[in-house]
């Protein structure tokens, strides 16, 4: 029999964790929020900001696949892989590749669109019931492409997008500059997805939500969280540094530190990090009304509150090692090729050593998240590995958590989702 008096815990208080404390509190559960406590640690908070439905091409899609190569011995490409490390991704790796296969792929995508389809809309209803909706901007994204080529190749995974009802606009040199008249001359042609938005402050709308979720009687411990203990069939407590914590039922948001939780509850996963890197530039003399993905640099510039913030960069390393900032450097370098404007301001005005910023992105090689219950455990729940689309996701993911938990039928087909793939 489950106690009513202990709590549901929720494990991560970036935005899937958040976001799910916010539909428990509606049901009427307690809920304790149990996260390290270090903001700036979470993925959520230094991310592109995009609030982006249209993103449902798998990472291994054959475009990505082909230049995986050249972008590897490319120090200025959007992808690293630190040699080091190779030994303990190769199973990611080989299933990443595996996910490439253009069936795969295709189903991936359905999965996804059905996730984020109504992402920009579950978001700001979140913003609403919660105060926050001056800071969700639902103005559309852009993508900009130096070369045909780059832009011809993108066709692939814009197809793949207007299949699952996304619409796609055209735009050549001119309609680019008039959508986005500081953008260098080198880009020669792009596309723009009206139906997407983004959060003009993501570490403020984390803040916000911690706040609701305070005021609806939702309780927060900030402290290291060691293990679970079960009874064989349903953990019963929370081990963290500051104690064990007795509860009626766990979700499990830890992000790319998942991993060790789901193992300890006896399921396998595929789980590793893809690291990105951001850099600021406060009050900028310029900056895009849309946030703007330069395609073949895989890098968004975004337009947040008091300055543009720029995003990109895959770098397979580990959640260890520490912050490489030369790819802060490129992507200073890279942000001044696109804005001139911006470019001429850096050169007085260079980032500063605290508007660089180091996350780490739960990955999942088929680019799909965990959501759904444990396979061994009655009162465990998953919902981590967004890879790129977590903030996009968190809304959707929270109802979906409440919903399992609540006992209610599920508005998307979670069986994509399953943790039991891995097995
Ligand atoms: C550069 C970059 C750009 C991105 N751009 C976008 C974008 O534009 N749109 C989009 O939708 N997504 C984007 N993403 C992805 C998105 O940020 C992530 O998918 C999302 O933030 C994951 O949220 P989460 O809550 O699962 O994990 P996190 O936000 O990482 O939260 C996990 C929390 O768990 C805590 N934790 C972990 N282990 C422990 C422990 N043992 N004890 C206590 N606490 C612990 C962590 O400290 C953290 O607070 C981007 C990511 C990066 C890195």
């Amino acid at each position: 029999m489950s106690d009513n008096t202990l709590p549901i815990a929720v494990l991560g208080g970036g935005i899937i964790g958040l976001c799910t404390a916010v539909n428990l509190l509606r049901d009427g559960h307690r809920v304790l929020v149990i996260d390290r406590g270090d903001a700036q640690a979470a993925a959520s908070y230094g991310n592109a900001g995009c609030l982006n439905g249209s993103s449902i091409v798998p990472n291994s899609s054959p475009d990505v696949m082909r230049r995986v190569p050249r972008w590897l011995f490319d120090s200025e490409g959007p992808l690293v892989l630190r040699a080091g490390y190779l030994p303990f991704m190769l199973p990611w790796l080989l299933r990443f590749a595996a996910s490439g296969r253009r069936e795969a792929i295709e189903k991936q995508a359905v999965a996804l669109r059905a996730l984020l389809g109504s992402s920009l809309d579950e978001t700001l209803a979140l913003a609403r019931e919660t105060g926050l909706s001056p800071l969700i901007r639902p103005v559309g994204h852009t993508v900009a492409y130096t070369t045909s080529e780059g832009f011809r190749a993108d066709g692939v995974a814009m197809s793949l997008r207007e299949r699952n009802g996304v619409h796609v606009e055209v735009l050549d040199r001119h309609a680019l500059r008039a959508r986005d008249p500081h953008l260098s001359d080198q880009f020669v042609a792009g596309r723009y997805i009206a139906e997407t938005g983004h959060v003009g402050d993501p570490g403020a709308f984390l803040a916000g939500l911690r706040h609701h979720i305070t005021s609806q009687g939702g309780r927060f411990v900030d402290t290291e969280i060691k293990t679970l203990e079960t009874d064989g069939s349903a953990v019963t407590s929370v081990v963290t540094a500051s104690g064990a914590m007795p509860v009626k039922c766990v979700v499990i948001a830890l992000g790319a530190w998942s991993k060790t939780l789901a193992q300890r509850l006896g399921d396998k996963v595929l789980l590793d990090t893809e690291r990105g890197y951001h850099i600021e530039v406060p009050e900028a003399p310029v900056a895009p009304s849309t946030p703007t993905l330069w395609s073949e640099a895989k890098m968004f510039v975004t337009p947040m509150d008091g300055r543009v913030r720029c995003a990109g960069t895959v770098e397979f390393a580990g959640l260890a090692r520490g912050p490489d900032w030369r790819r802060c450097d490129l992507l200073a370098r890279q942000l001044g090729r696109m804005y001139p404007g911006i470019g001429a301001h850096l050169q007085h005005r260079p980032v500063a050593p605290e508007r660089r910023w180091l996350g780490f992105r739960p990955s999942t090689p088929d680019s799909l998240p965990v959501l759904g219950r444990a396979s061994r455990m009655a009162n465990a729940y998953y919902a981590f590995g967004h890879g790129h689309v977590g903030l996009t996701a968190g809304a959707a993911s929270g109802r979906i958590v409440a919903d399992l938990v609540a006992g209610r039928t599920t508005s998307i087909d979670l069986e994509p989702f399953s943790i039991a793939r891995f097995a």
